[in-house]
């Protein structure tokens, strides 16, 4: 078989994975779409949101793959509303334990306390998680908005107070 043919072969796979793949093998799976019309159309097709019509034997093949990018995906969220739910959790139990009015400074020692020891091994457990499942791209996001967090939920607080 001809090394266009195996790319050809991979692109068609990949095409329906497209939005996970790295940065590099979206460049490759691209550059093979420019000169391959079939692979462009599949492409085309997944774009719009509509899933091209699959051989039955493909769909066999493929299903695997895409059980595993809804995995990710059911996974990204899961990663995400913890996250949410704890910042919440410090939010409301800031306002609900503190009179913001009088004793912000308080409040914001609170907030620090809590976030360091609540959020902090939470976020070190979910970036485990994301190192393993994840692209670079979401390790360094999740990674970024946890020190954010981390570093800067009172300043961000102070702010308003
Ligand atoms: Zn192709």
């Amino acid at each position: 078989m001809e090394d266009s043919q195996k790319i050809h072969i991979l692109s068609r796979e990949l095409i329906s994975v497209f939005d996970e793949l790295e940065q590099e093998t979206k460049e490759v799976v691209l550059e093979h779409i420019h000169d391959c019309s079939e692979c462009k159309q599949l492409f085309n097709e997944l774009a719009d949101g509509s899933y091209p019509m699959l051989e039955r034997s493909e769909e066999v093949e493929i299903k695997p793959l895409k059980k595993l990018v809804q995995f990710n995906h059911g996974l990204k969220w899961l990663f995400i509303s913890i996250r949410a739910l704890i910042l919440f959790y410090i939010l409301f139990s800031s306002f609900h334990f503190y009179n913001w009015e009088l004793s912000a400074d308080a409040a914001l020692e609170y907030i620090k306390s809590v976030t360091f020891m609540f959020y902090f091994p939470v976020a070190i457990f979910l970036t485990v998680f994301t190192m393993i499942f994840f692209t670079k791209r979401w390790i360094t996001l999740s990674i970024l908005f946890d020190l954010g967090i981390i570093f800067f939920l009172d300043t961000f607080m102070s702010i308003f107070y």
